[in-house]
């Protein structure tokens, strides 16, 4: 788990890191393509909508991910404005963002990104007149914003006036503040960029930490919570705002008391319903059980309440699998679902935003439909196959009267027999490796009547291939 810290906090070995290895992505042609998509999604979704966050998010982590790959010792600092606000701030330092423009407005000339080290030519421009240089005018469009308007941003809620709130009032005016590039769509050009906003992330889980019952996003008319976020929407599994809105599962934390962990119960598959209420207004519950193997499931609630039921997984709390609001009894929820072996999140809620009540959730591994398939005694013989090492079939017949049983395979395979019963899979009665011709197995029983069941594996545990079984009674 990488911890990202404030930035005043850093050691002078792992403020170099860092921007070491942000020079080497410059150089190596990777951080210009951020610088792109930023400038050409600008005002294609990416901001004054609910994707604002989430987005953003994505952006950074993925950045961040580049950094890891070229010194994992990086991880991506947040700049606090509440508190390092001056242009003196060690923030500022050569050995770190560096200076304003000199003359403020025109191009940075101190610290590793000034034009003269060679190494900080501005490609991706909003428009190709403009200056190659890092510029930057520092406190000449804005103030700052206080420690209060974050303190109110951070209270409002539903999530919806939050992001409006922190994106307009708090966000736009420190870019404003930075001013030149940053004023930018192509802002990502000043790696300031990444640090105001890593600031901006951690924000978010603050929000997140202070009200845990609201949800962590909600859609607007544009997106919603399985929205595919571009430029990434054609990837195998695109990031989305659910997949991004718990950013623990993304693998950071903001500090070792990040976050307060939501309690989460653990559900055993099987077991007799779970008992359990929406104590409050927005509350979410979430529950936790293990896929043992590749199956299918059936997850429901029961009892008085509209429950909301989503699920999450494998070994993810964010990656959505699927969602339910009335499948099952009356008001309440049901997911059937195949699912991977791997551990799932169920998170239930009150369908309605205000509803409190009680439910009751159960998980339930579905019966496999494949029975054992009948050998018609004195009846032709049933190919079968030893397809996979270690395979077994099984077999039932069913013994009409007490008689002379013979249970025989044929072909080339070295077949192993156990013969159970009667009626129980489980009551052994007799096994054979070769009594039959060649490498088969042949078991000569008087049975009682009652129906029987034949287990055929390979001798060896790593031996496939076909084989033929047959029943007579004599
Ligand atoms: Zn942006
Ligand atoms: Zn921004």
């Amino acid at each position: 788990m990488g911890m990202r810290k404030n930035q005043s906090t850093l050691t002078a070995d792992e403020k170099s890191r860092f921007i070491n290895a942000v020079l080497q992505l410059k150089a190596n042609g990777i951080y210009d393509r951020y610088v792109q998509h930023h400038r050409d999604l600008f005002n294609s979704g990416i901001h004054n909508t609910a994707l604002f966050l989430p987005w953003h998010r994505e952006f950074l982590r993925r950045l961040e991910l580049d950094l890891q790959a070229i010194d994992p010792s990086v991880n991506l600092p947040y700049w606090d404005w509440t508190i390092d606000r001056a242009l003196t701030s060690s923030f500022w330092g050569n050995d770190f963002m560096g200076g304003n423009g000199v003359p403020s407005g025109g191009a940075v000339q101190t610290g590793p990104f000034a034009f003269s080290t060679g190494r900080w030519t501005l490609t991706i421009r909003d428009n190709p007149a403009a200056r190659v240089e890092l510029t930057r005018a520092i406190g000449s469009g804005s103030s700052l914003p206080t420690t209060n308007a974050v303190l109110r941003a951070l209270s409002r809620v539903p999530f919806s006036s939050f992001t409006v709130e922190l994106e307009n009032l708090i966000h736009n005016i420190v870019h404003v503040w930075i001013g030149g590039s940053a004023g930018t769509r192509s802002s990502p050009n000043d790696p300031a960029f990444f640090l105001l906003h890593c600031n901006v992330d951690r924000l978010w889980a603050e929000w997140q930490k202070l009200h845990p019952t609201e949800s962590p996003f909600q859609g607007d008319g544009q997106f919603n919570v399985n929205s595919p976020m571009p430029p990434w929407e054609n990837e195998i599994t695109p990031p989305t705002p659910g997949r991004v809105s718990d950013h623990i599962a993304m693998g950071y934390n903001y500090g070792p008391d990040d976050p307060v962990p939501v309690p989460i119960v653990d559900l055993t598959v099987g077991a007799p319903s779970h008992q359990a209420n929406i104590g409050q207004a927005g509350e979410f519950d979430w529950y936790r059980f293990v896929s043992p193997l590749a199956s299918t499931y059936t997850l429901e609630t029961q009892g008085p309440s509209d429950i909301w039921m989503s699920l999450y997984g494998p070994n993810s709390q964010s990656a959505l699998v699927t969602e339910d609001d009335d499948s099952g009894e009356g008001s309440n929820s049901r997911i059937v679902s195949n699912l991977s072996a791997g551990t799932y999140f169920i998170r239930i809620r009150h369908y309605q935003a205000a509803g409190t009540g009680n439910y009751s959730l159960s998980v339930n591994r579905n019966a496999q439909p494949p029975g054992p398939a009948e050998i018609v005694v004195n009846g032709p013989e049933v190919q079968g196959s030893i397809a996979a090492t270690n395979e077994s079939d099984v077999y039932l017949f069913n013994a009409s009267q007490t008689a002379t049983y013979t249970i025989v395979t044929s072909g080339n395979t070295d077949t192993f027999l156990t013969l159970n019963g009667p009626d129980n899979q489980n009551a052994f009665i007799s096994q054979d490796d070769d009594s039959g011709p060649g490498s088969n197995s042949q078991i000569i029983r008087v049975l009682t009547p009652g129906i029987y069941y034949v287990r055929i594996r390979h001798y060896s545990p790593t031996g496939t291939g076909n084989y033929g079984i047959s029943v007579r009674r004599t």
